[in-house]
């Protein structure tokens, strides 16, 4: 990894306009970089907006507010040519291989087809060459070429996947929930693949996942979403070892840790309550109805994005030294009872 800045996203806003005056904040103005050859992991509760963003990125939406600059340009203010390179460089892996793989087409037809939209090799021979080559790259084999997706595996199946978003030898792969839907002997399998891929062609990967124990040892950073917005970002290490935002605890504490002793006695913190509706999300802080440590602040001020160490970033009242009363509410109800 290096540290030249690949992709910025700044202050993004995707609404859906559900109607009658009602708009679905699914990202509420969200901020951060994606540096060469990172994996770069964006977290949260399913409904937080994670998916939302990667596919806002990969221009299948449009933003509604902020922007989200690929090497430099606008992705939703390209050309037709623009798009065309753009999404050459940049690749998807869903996470239902199954849903995404057209089950009429053989395995060989499947991974050559971006070739053919992208115009790369100039006979069938060639690109079936190039086929055979990324079937192996991903630990399946040439014979794979002739069958049908539903001959295979989950496991494979996302194998088969991979395959197709490497067809165009991209730079960039946004990875939406590539293992949850895979049986956990298999999960670290594909990851493994993922970074040996990374590491022999350098490819830089937007890792989106709904649980920190799954992201924790493929990613360099990590982003922490919570309904829309995110409120922690830094290195892996330090958001595992040192994690400053009551919700990244929460997440933290749901990971069962495998020393029996170690788990029994250490402290857990319970979310209680469902994720709000991101129709009408809390005001001030979005996560003050769950959240243990809320104080009279959270409900009327929104947290700043604020340093909390070197390239340590949260968004919570109980690092900002403008507040002077941070008792939590909890507490002071115990008093006044
Ligand atoms: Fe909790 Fe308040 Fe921090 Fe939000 S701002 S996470 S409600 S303490």
């Amino acid at each position: 990894m290096n540290n030249k800045t690949i992709l910025q996203v700044n202050e993004l806003k995707k609404h859906f306009n559900l109607g009658k005056g009602r708009l679905l904040k699914a990202v509420d103005g969200v901020s951060f970089d994606v540096y060469q050859g990172e994996t770069f992991g964006l977290v949260g509760e399913s409904g937080c907006g994670k998916s939302t963003i990667g596919r806002t990125i990969m221009g299948l939406y449009n933003r509604t507010d902020g922007n989200v600059l690929y090497e430099g340009n606008d992705v939703h203010q390209l050309d037709e040519e623009g798009k065309f390179q753009f999404y050459r460089n940049m690749q998807m892996i869903f996470q239902d291989p199954y849903a995404s793989l057209n089950p009429r087409s053989t395995v060989g037809e499947i991974i050559s087809e971006p070739m053919i939209v992208h115009d790369l090799y100039s006979n069938k021979k060639q690109r079936m060459e190039r086929v055979y080559e990324l079937l192996e790259e991903v630990g399946l084999n040439r014979n794979h070429a002739t069958r049908y997706p539903h001959e295979f595996s989950g496991g494979q199946r996302q194998r088969i996947g991979i395959a197709r978003a490497l067809a165009l030898n991209p730079d960039f792969i946004i990875a939406d929930e590539p293992i949850s839907a895979l049986d956990v002997s298999v999960q670290a399998q594909v990851v493994n693949l993922l970074e040996r891929l990374q590491e022999e062609k350098g490819l830089t990967y937007l890792f989106i996942a709904h649980d920190l124990s799954m992201v924790r040892h493929i990613s360099d950073r990590i982003g922490v979403m919570y309904l829309g917005h995110l409120v922690e970002l830094t290195d892996s290490d330090s958001l595992y070892e040192n994690p400053k935002h009551p919700y990244t605890q929460a997440l933290l504490s749901a990971i069962p840790i495998p020393d029996p002793d170690v788990e029994e006695k250490r402290e857990r913190m319970i979310l209680e309550g469902e994720l709000p509706s991101p129709i009408d999300p809390p005001s001030g802080c979005v996560f003050r109805t769950r959240c243990p440590m809320a104080m009279e602040a959270c409900a009327t001020t929104k947290p700043v994005w604020q340093a909390v160490g070197h390239n340590h970033f949260v968004a919570c009242h109980l690092y900002n030294d403008g507040i002077e009363d941070k008792t939590p509410l909890k507490d002071k109800r115990k008093l006044m009872n």
